[in-house]
């Protein structure tokens, strides 16, 4: 069972290297616990699951929300290949996971990856708030 920080890395990029293998980007991740046990482990399958949510931080951070409770989440950590991007960063933060310990930086990637990132869309508002503000408020 690995324990070592840098062996929980190495998984990650073995499953980042299984991902390209089946031809999907290559981008891998795990979920271990305090004592160093792998729980959870997922790889990208953007392109064979014709889902462009699929990367493996997002569903690892949906499993833990879902099947840990908030202290054991609290304790875990995700292991994973390639420094998470904006969307799996928000749902990281949302899934109540204690750490995240990356390989690859946004930076590094970027220099391996030619022409990378993505359109900044344009987003319009605020509007409406006197009619938007009902279904929202009191819920908090
Ligand atoms: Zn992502």
């Amino acid at each position: 069972m690995p324990s070592h920080p840098h062996d929980l890395l190495r998984r990650a990029i073995a499953l980042a290297a299984e991902a390209r293998a089946a031809g999907d980007p290559p981008f891998g991740s795990l979920l271990a616990g305090p004592d160093g046990a792998v729980i959870a482990e997922e790889r990208n399958t953007t392109v064979t699951g014709a889902d462009i949510s699929a990367h493996p931080e997002l569903k690892l951070a949906r499993w833990a929300a879902r099947e840990l409770d908030p202290a054991t989440a609290a304790a875990t950590t995700m292991y994973t290949s390639c420094q998470p991007c904006q969307m799996c960063t928000g749902a990281i933060a949302r899934s109540g996971l204690g750490r995240v310990v990356y390989a690859l930086s946004d930076e590094q990637l970027a220099g391996l990856k030619p022409g990378g990132g993505w359109p900044d869309v344009p987003q319009e508002g605020p509007a409406l708030y006197a009619e938007a503000r009902v279904p929202v408020e009191g819920y908090y």
